[in-house]
Order: C-alpha cells, then structure tokens, then sequence
C-alpha cells in the first residue's frame, strides 16, 4: 500500500470515528475567537477533534498547530472531507489569509506568537485595507502610522471591515512615508483590536444585518515587533495576502450560503415546461446549459489549478483569473435562478414565499458582493492584463 492509500485509510477511518453525524453535510462559518462559537455542540466536538489532529489548518507545519499535510497528503484530507460530507471546522482570516501570508512573511518571532492562536480558533482577525477614499486604488490610502521608537502612533480610518466588532486583532495598511511615491510608503502592521484607541462602528445594511464596520484609529499604539516585512515595503505583502484572499473566495464562488439550492435544471422545466425530458424552450434550454457546463469547465480547471500546485506553492497573479470568473459565474447562476423563480424571487421575508426562492434572492444579492470583495472584476481584469497578458498599463 503507498503511503498516501495508507494515510486515506486511515483518514477514513478517523473521520467516521469523530464526525458526528449531526454535522455532515451541515456547513459551519465559524471562524474562530473570543466573541464566537461552532453553530452547536456537535460542531464544537467536531472542531475540536479537528484540532488535537492538526486538521484546522492541515497544511500548516505542526509547530504552529497544523498537521504538516503536503502535496498528495493534502488533496487526499480534502477529498475525504468532501467524501464525508465534513465541513471545514475553522474559517475566516486567520486560517485563509494573515495565516498563510505569516508562513511565509512573518518572522520566527511572530509566526510563533500568531499562528497557534489561529490554528485553535482563540484569535479571529479582521482586514484593515479599504478606506472612505482608497477602494480599487487602494495604494492612495492615508492611514497614518508615526514612528516612535519601539512603537508606530496609528491614526486614520478603515472601511467595509468585514467582521471587525467580532475581531480580536486586525491585520492593516499604514502609510509611514507620506512623501514616498505611494506604493512605496505603505507598511503592513498587525494590532489588537481592544486597544483604547480603536472605536468600532457597525454599519448597518438595508437587511438589517451589519458584516461591515467602520473603525476609526486615534492614537492606536502600534507594537514594531508586529510590522510585518520591512517598513515601507508592506505592498508586497499586502499583494500576497489579496492573493490568498482571491483564492479563498474563488472556492466560494459556487454560492454555497444562503440556503439550499435547487437545480437549476429543474426549475428551468418547471418554468417552461418539459418535453421528452427536457425543458421545453430552446433559448431557456441554452441559457441553463450554458451554465452548467460553464460552471462544470470551471470547476474542472480549478481542480487541475489546485493538482499542479500540488506541491505547495503560493498562489500568483493567476487567482485574479479564479476570483473574476467565480464570482461573475455564481452571479449569473443566481440571476437566472432568481428570474426562474419569478415572483417568487422578488421575496425578503414571509411565509408567503418559497424558503428555497428566499435563500435564492439572498444568493444572488451576497453573489454581487462577491464580484467587488478582494477588489472587483474590474479590478482582476486590470491585473490579468498587466501581470498575465503582459499589456501596457
Ligand atoms: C462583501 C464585502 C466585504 C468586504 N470586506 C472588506 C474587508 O474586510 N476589509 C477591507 O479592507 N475591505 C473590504 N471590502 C471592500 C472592498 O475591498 C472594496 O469595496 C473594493 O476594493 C472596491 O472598492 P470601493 O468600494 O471603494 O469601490 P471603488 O474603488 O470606488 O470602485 C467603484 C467602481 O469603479 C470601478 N473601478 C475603480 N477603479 C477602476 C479601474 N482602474 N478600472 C476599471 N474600473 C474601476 C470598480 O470596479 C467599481 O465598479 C469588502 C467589500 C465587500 C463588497
């Protein structure tokens, strides 16, 4: 038996043992920290088997909590997951961005410090890139830091922070040269988000619902051992992290949330009909289909991305391509549901409206925020140009 049928098998076998069965096939979004918890009890007992066994974060090496997974190792969990039906038992930040771009930017010192809290759910970590003036130019933000010896004073605010008034800590973009041209003055610092000086604002949507706050920095004391990288060079790591970040949400580009999903096909028979087993309008029939093996390609090219990177290497400018194409696929998936639902689709709330039609219109309205998280489709086609195709900017 080669080793990785071995370590299948064994996979196997452990997961049967330990997922309960309560939770298979029953998504978690817990994404760690001291103002959350796994969705039940279940879930909690799950996560925690997860992390005696370094599965929280198994590529990691097991230093910082990890199961030290490469390669084959790696494919092989995350089939046997898929398998199972076993949800993945910690998300958020930490695990999908400052961890990974830690690993690879941070110093011994830090990764030490940052990283086991991560891979145990205790830290849950926010993003502070966007400002009130610096969306897809993000490279003109002002937040200021000012060096004073062993500390930076951090003043300024940050936007559409996903998260923060349930983050322990945040990972965010300073400028601390104002006079340097402005890629080149911008430095990447990690802080608490319980220091005296962060104020936290929700901001409320139209839903009700708040996933986004504004915070606003006055004085914010800034510890030099938490400056990630060199001072001044904080771009590159800030690039790397959008990386991981597109990565992340082009695996969530199927649209996963908002509820369970009917096919797409079944609803396209019962909107126009069926004939000998297919849906009886040719343009119907072309949209639906060409979505489906659109959505089919995709998920085969992703497949083959995730087996050539096998080897562990970190993503590259290529993610733009994943999170554009994700995400305006999911998009137009959900506006064809929505459209197939038809009065259906336009419902909030009520008993009135199909449950299922309801998860849909909220799919399809959290699918157009996908196309702008982690910089807009506009934005990953500029990229794909310059940085793939090579044209002048
Ligand atoms: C769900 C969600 C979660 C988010 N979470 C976070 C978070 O946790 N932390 C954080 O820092 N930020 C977060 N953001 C903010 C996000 O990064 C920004 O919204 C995004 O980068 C766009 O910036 P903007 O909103 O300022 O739009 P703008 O930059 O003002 O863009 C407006 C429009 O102009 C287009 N545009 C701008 N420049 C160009 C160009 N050069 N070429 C072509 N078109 C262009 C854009 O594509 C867009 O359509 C989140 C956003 C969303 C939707």
């Amino acid at each position: 038996m080669s080793a990785i049928s071995e370590f299948r098998a064994e996979t196997r076998a452990w997961i049967e043992e330990n997922l309960p069965k309560e939770v298979a096939g029953q998504p978690d979004f817990f994404s760690g920290g001291t103002k959350g918890q796994p969705q039940s009890a279940d879930h909690r007992r799950w996560f925690e088997a997860c992390y005696e066994r370094g599965f929280t974060v198994p590529t990691w090496p097991k230093e910082f909590g990890g199961a030290g997974l490469e390669g084959g190792f790696a494919q092989t969990l995350r089939a046997e997951f898929a398998r199972a039906g076993a949800p993945a038992p910690l998300g958020g930040m930490g695990v999908t961005m400052i961890g990974p771009t830690l690993l690879e930017y941070g110093t011994d010192d830090q990764k030490t410090r940052h990283l086991p809290k991560v891979a145990s759910g205790e830290i849950r970590w926010c993003q502070g890139y966007s400002e009130p003036n610096a969306g897809s130019d993000l490279a003109s933000l002002q937040t200021r830091a000012i060096d004073q010896g062993d500390h930076y004073l951090v003043n300024g605010s940050k936007i559409w922070t996903s998260g923060a008034n349930f983050a322990d800590w945040i990972f965010c973009l300073v400028r601390t040269n104002p006079d340097a041209p402005k890629h080149e003055g911008i430095s990447f610092v990690l802080f608490p988000m319980d220091d005296p000086g962060v104020t936290v604002k929700p901001i409320v949507l139209i839903s009700g619902e708040s996933p986004f706050c504004q915070c606003f920095f006055d004085d914010v004391k800034v510890a030099k051992a938490d400056l990630i990288g060199q001072e001044n060079r904080g771009w590159t790591v800030a690039k790397r992290l959008l990386q991981h970040e597109r990565q992340m949400i082009s695996g969530m580009g199927g649209g996963a949330v908002g509820g369970p999903r009917e096919g797409l096909t079944d609803l396209g028979k019962r909107w126009y009909g069926e004939e000998d087993g297919k849906i009886a309008s040719n343009a119907g029939r072309e949209e639906i289909t060409g979505i489906d093996i659109d959505s089919r390609a995709f998920n085969l090219t992703a497949r083959r991305a995730a087996e050539e990177n096998a080897s562990g290497s970190t993503p590259t400018f290529v993610t733009s391509m994943f999170k554009y194409y994700a995400t305006e696929l999911s998009k137009r998936r959900s506006e064809a549901m929505v459209s197939l639902y038809g009065t259906q689709g336009v419902g909030w709330d009520g008993d009135d409206f199909d449950r299922r039609a309801l998860g849909e219109t909220r799919t399809w309205l959290g699918g157009k925020a996908g196309t702008i998280a982690g910089g807009s489709s506009e934005v990953q086609l500029n990229i794909l140009a310059k940085r793939i195709l090579g044209l002048p900017d």
